[in-house]
């Protein structure tokens, strides 16, 4: 990808990133997620399992959410979606329900990622949807905010 257009994901991996400070300071696991219409963000989402004791309350379903309520619909054409960290399963089975057209991501996730780690649901041929994913933007950025969080996790243990 040409530096210019690396640079244009940059203000909204930023906005991702600020999704997943809010999460931090609540003492969640930080991940952000933003939801981008042309150059307009028309969902926010950061991670909250813990505080609402829900499993599905990650930070993409809920900016996915906001963005359908803005939109009054449940296809999210032409969105692009920004996110800290690589998506899970579920989230990734969001995305293609909802008919996102890229994905832009931050760190990998070995454990979770569906978005090319351990499998690709976001470009799977026989899926009726396939979405557009670019990974490792601001990727320093998003993998330490996680690694640290999970370092102060296990100094207070
Ligand atoms: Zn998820």
């Amino acid at each position: 990808m040409s530096e210019a257009l690396w640079e244009e994901h940059l203000p909204f991996m930023k906005a991702a990133i600020e999704e997943a400070q809010k999460a931090e300071a609540i003492r969640e696991v930080p991940i952000g997620a933003v939801v981008v219409l042309g150059s307009e963000i028309i969902g926010r989402g950061h991670n909250v399992r813990e505080t609402t004791r829900d499993p599905l309350a990650h930070a993409e379903l809920i900016a996915i959410k906001q963005a359908s309520e803005h939109l009054e619909a449940w296809r999210l054409l032409n969105c692009r979606l920004y996110v800290t960290l690589e998506p899970c399963p579920m989230c990734a089975g969001a995305i293609v329900q909802a008919r996102i057209s890229q994905v832009v991501f931050g760190t990998p996730d070995p454990k979770a990622g569906c978005a090319g780690t351990l499998m690709n649901l976001l470009q799977e041929d026989r899926f009726n949807h396939r979405v557009e994913v670019i990974g490792g933007v601001m990727q320093q950025e998003c993998g330490t905010m996680l690694t640290q969080f999970f370092r102060k996790l296990r100094g207070k243990e």
